[in-house]
């Protein structure tokens, strides 16, 4: 498809609102009026006093225009000149295909963000008007923006400067689920990398807590996160452990959490070890509590397998333990789903994370063209509905959001928790609010500055075996973080 953007500068917004509606499609651009059968326009003519706007769809024999006339003179030109060119398209899209997103033209990752921003400018009512009026998000969608960003401020505001969060990933997972778009590999083929790794993991570890130590850095909060941590050994994860007790100072550690995401990987001597060495928090995610959807996914595990991790779990200690959830996967409707959400209310979990399923190219399920079409949107939408519903009734309310591309019905990912539980690290990873020092495959250190929004990124490598032969490299990145502190402790 082609994407023309005549006289103006908006590719990458109205690509992105292209996405919504054509998430695969190949797009290609041009920067004037295209002769094809089949193409997007959005064309910006200035004149002396005003600018006329136009957005055009032309495919499959059926077209749609809009265009709008503003003054040169308007307020924010510029961005009003992109909103409205957006705006216009997605009312061609609309009227086209009869889809219409809950988040409107609102392509961004972190909604609650931008609500937040403009609460303060322009107070919260004028926010939600804009949201509604001039970005077309539906009042559902702003009721949870609303509701977000009240307790993600509540938490960013405990940070300090000098605050850090320790990331670790552990990349591999005991077999790998269809729709997963991460880097991990499954033990069954990676499984002979599993030491090796660990023990430079170790190194890096060593490393980046001797960086902390020399800047100053107050640690609040660990997660150890995948792939399935709780895919290696109890005898590894105490090792792991161990090695971050001995190395970074845990003072000032307000939060320590573990996936144990599958719930066939979990076993109460593994539960033993991390509850023993102070971890305060894990995630044991069922998906569904659907097993035909489950076999559909590639989970490896049933869902009484789920009941018996986090019957073990609870038995073992845990008081804080989040369950996740998807919604829009193949084969799973909304009475399923409902069945689901209502199951696991039944088991009284602090935590619930509400994830709409998101499709990358990289997955085996995209690889396969399983990706799911309208009518699955439509009834995931109803699916989080649902479970916004169901989760607030029972105590357990949201907390913080964010959205990725390529969702089934462009629908976001909504962290949801008993008051006082809220998970810190999944809000100040989100948020950017202080630095995150990753170690592992694929992590990615984020370095903040002390008193302002300037951010840095290290990138380790992406898959285990790339870390392993070229772990040097992954050390010298690492002065990366002294040579940023640097800046800011003269
Ligand atoms: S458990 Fe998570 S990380 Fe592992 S294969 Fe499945 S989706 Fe991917």
């Amino acid at each position: 498809m082609i994407l023309a953007t005549v006289n103006h500068s908006f590719r990458y917004e109205l690509e992105k609102l292209c996405r919504i509606f054509m998430p695969y499609e190949a797009i290609r651009f041009e920067e004037q009026i295209p002769s094809a059968d089949e193409y997007i326009l959005t064309h910006l003519q200035k004149g002396d006093k005003t600018t006329v706007l136009l957005s055009k769809v032309v495919i499959g024999g059926k077209e749609q225009t809009n265009s709008i006339e503003i003054l040169n003179t308007t307020e924010d030109y510029t961005s009003e000149c992109e909103r409205n060119l957006a705006v216009m398209l997605y009312k061609c899209f609309v009227a086209l295909t009869g889809y219409e997103s809950a988040w409107g033209i609102l392509t961004g990752v972190r909604p609650a963000k931008l609500y937040s921003k403009l609460t303060r400018n322009l107070g919260e009512p004028a926010t939600a008007d804009y949201f509604k009026n001039s970005l077309l998000v539906s009042d559902g969608k702003i009721g949870l923006c609303s509701t977000t960003f009240k307790s993600e401020e509540k938490i960013t505001a405990l940070s300090k400067p000098n605050s850090f969060s320790l990331y670790i990933s552990i990349p591999f997972c005991p077999t790998r689920c269809s729709y997963c778009s991460f880097v991990s590999h499954s033990v069954e083929k990676a499984g002979k990398l599993v030491e090796e790794y660990l023990s430079l993991l170790k190194q890096e570890l060593i490393l980046t807590a001797k960086k902390a130590k020399e800047n100053s850095l107050r640690l609040e909060t660990i997660y150890i996160g995948g792939g399935t941590p709780t895919t290696l050994s109890d005898v590894q994860l105490e090792d792991l452990i161990s090695c971050i007790k001995d190395n970074f100072d845990l003072s000032t550690l307000r939060e320590f959490t573990v996936e144990a995401g599958r719930p066939d990987t979990v076993t109460a001597e593994k539960l033993g070890v991390l509850k023993n060495l102070g971890v305060d928090r894990i995630s044991i995610n069922p998906q569904t509590l659907n097993d035909e959807v489950l076999a559909n996914i590639g989970r490896a595990h049933t869902v009484e397998q789920f009941f018996e991790a986090y019957k073990t779990a609870k038995q073992v200690g845990f008081k804080v333990i989040n369950t996740d959830l998807i919604a829009g996967l193949p084969g799973d409707d909304f009475d399923s789903f409902k069945k689901t959400v209502d199951k696991i209310i039944q088991l009284d979990p602090e935590n619930v994370t509400v994830h709409t399923l998101s499709l990358k190219r990289s997955s085996n399920m995209s690889a396969n063209k399983l990706f799911p079409d309208k009518a699955l949107g439509e009834e995931a939408l109803k699916m989080v509905d649902y479970a916004l519903k169901a989760l607030k009734q029972a105590g357990i309310v949201p907390y913080y959001m964010y959205r990725q591309s390529k969702t089934v019905g462009n629908l976001e990912n909504v962290g949801y928790a008993k008051e006082g539980t809220e998970g810190l690290y999944n809000i100040y990873i989100m948020d950017e609010t202080h630095s995150v020092l990753a170690c592992g495959a694929s992590a990615v250190t984020k370095l903040r500055e002390p008193n302002g929004p300037y951010i840095e990124r290290i990138f380790n490598f992406k898959y285990p075996y790339e870390y392993i032969s070229r772990f040097e490299e992954i050390i010298e990145r690492k002065e990366g973080i002294s040579h940023f502190y640097d800046k800011y402790n003269k």
